[in-house]
């Protein structure tokens, strides 16, 4: 393959068919520890090996040192925790193994249990989102899963039970796509969001620069007001049949929750994408930030002061907009600043609230065809489902 996994090998801790039986007898004997969606998300990501070099849960020492540096002990860069918390003192210790419970009870996996500790979460936030507000999406979910935690190396003995399995593919599964359809380059478009035209310009960018687009986009616990995983990949089967050299894409999800993290996020995001095979990843303007809590271009700034750079190469692309005098979309780089006041700004937060008041979005926010796929995720939304 032309890159590398993060750490230079895709970790797999997924049991092997033959040992998993006698592994979940073992774990009826264990200690349980019960673990929430997200959690459960976790788990299988790290066992697959999107999140190499990680092998577990992390400890107090990795959560402190990625929260300070930015680095894992063993020297790899890593820029976001990755933990197992629990709102409860976990009546385990240090050195045994436990069970991984699924919400209904039925063991996932198994947990060798290297540390169990206590966490100053309003010092983690700020260090990790910049913030310890519980106005922050990801800050109010740090807290919320509680204070306490486990860490160690982990099992998966059980793919678990998820609404986004259809969607999701391993990063050993990906490697193997990309070298059959022989593409040397590839480069990977993070979002959580359906397509709209700024997205679909920043993909042809990467259709432009390397020999396959991996489209990627985050399926798991997002804001209220984002849009449901069903939509965004309906909406992208369709953008990529109808407008896309379908050759030349791979559409899967990655499921794990969005952290609002910004610049700290955009590392992670990379880092992920590279262990799935990626040699290019996309960072556009305020990625993976939420509010006000980011400067836009943090994100960018933070790839220029990694302890030691990535093997995946970062395209950093500015704001793009919509320009009536250029007639296109265009971004910062390609038109004249003189045209300022005749931008308009492409985002998912307009196209929702134009079709919430029963407004069809204009072509040059959103392709028509994709607006009714939008309508009915809206009243997916609203019906609760
Ligand atoms: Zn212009």
């Amino acid at each position: 393959m032309p890159v590398d996994p993060h750490g230079g090998k895709l970790v797999q801790r997924v049991a092997p068919e033959q040992e998993r039986q006698k592994l979940l007898r073992e774990g009826e004997r264990y200690p349980s520890l019960h673990a929430d969606e997200e959690t459960l998300l976790d788990l299988e990501n790290i066992a697959v090996g999107a999140f190499s070099p990680l092998e577990g849960f992390m400890t107090r020492e990795e959560v402190e040192r990625v929260a300070a540096e930015m680095l894992l002990p063993n020297g790899e860069v890593f820029s976001l925790p990755v933990l197992f918390q629990q709102r409860e003192p976990p009546r385990v210790v240090a050195g045994e193994s436990a069970a991984i419970r699924d919400v209904q009870g039925q063991i996932v996996g198994i947990l060798e249990i290297q540390d169990v500790y206590r966490l100053d979460l309003p010092a983690l936030a700020r260090q990790v989102y910049g913030t310890d507000s519980t106005s922050h999406p990801g800050v109010d979910l740090l807290y919320r899963k509680g204070e306490y935690a486990v860490g160690g190396r982990i099992q998966l003995l059980r793919f678990p039970t998820h609404r986004y399995r259809k969607w999701v593919m391993t990063p050993a599964q990906t490697r193997i796509l990309f070298a059959q359809r022989g593409w040397r380059t590839v480069v990977a478009f993070q979002t959580r969001n359906p397509p709209h035209r700024a997205h679909e310009y920043l993909q042809r960018l990467g259709l432009e620069i390397a020999d396959g687009l991996f489209i990627h986009p985050i399926l798991g616990r997002k804001k209220e007001d984002d849009f449901d995983s069903e939509t965004i990949m309906r909406a992208y089967q369709l953008l990529i049949a109808r407008f896309y050299p379908q050759d030349r894409v791979v559409l899967a999800g990655l499921a794990t929750a969005m952290r609002y993290a910004g610049p700290r996020e955009a590392v992670f995001h990379a880092i992920v994408r590279q262990n799935f095979g990626a040699t290019h990843f996309i960072v556009g303007r305020d990625h993976a930030g939420v509010g006000n809590f980011y400067n836009p271009y943090a994100a960018h700034r933070i790839f220029d002061t990694l302890p030691a750079p990535l093997a995946i190469t970062i395209v950093k692309v500015g704001a793009v907009f919509h320009c009536a005098v250029c007639g296109e979309i265009a971004s910062e780089r390609t038109c004249p600043a003189s045209h300022e006041m005749r931008r308009t700004s492409v985002t998912m937060t307009t196209i929702r609230s134009l079709l919430r008041a029963g407004k069809t979005p204009p072509p040059e926010l959103i392709r028509p065809e994709l607006v009714g796929v939008l309508q009915e995720g809206l009243e997916g939304s609203a019906l609760g489902v």
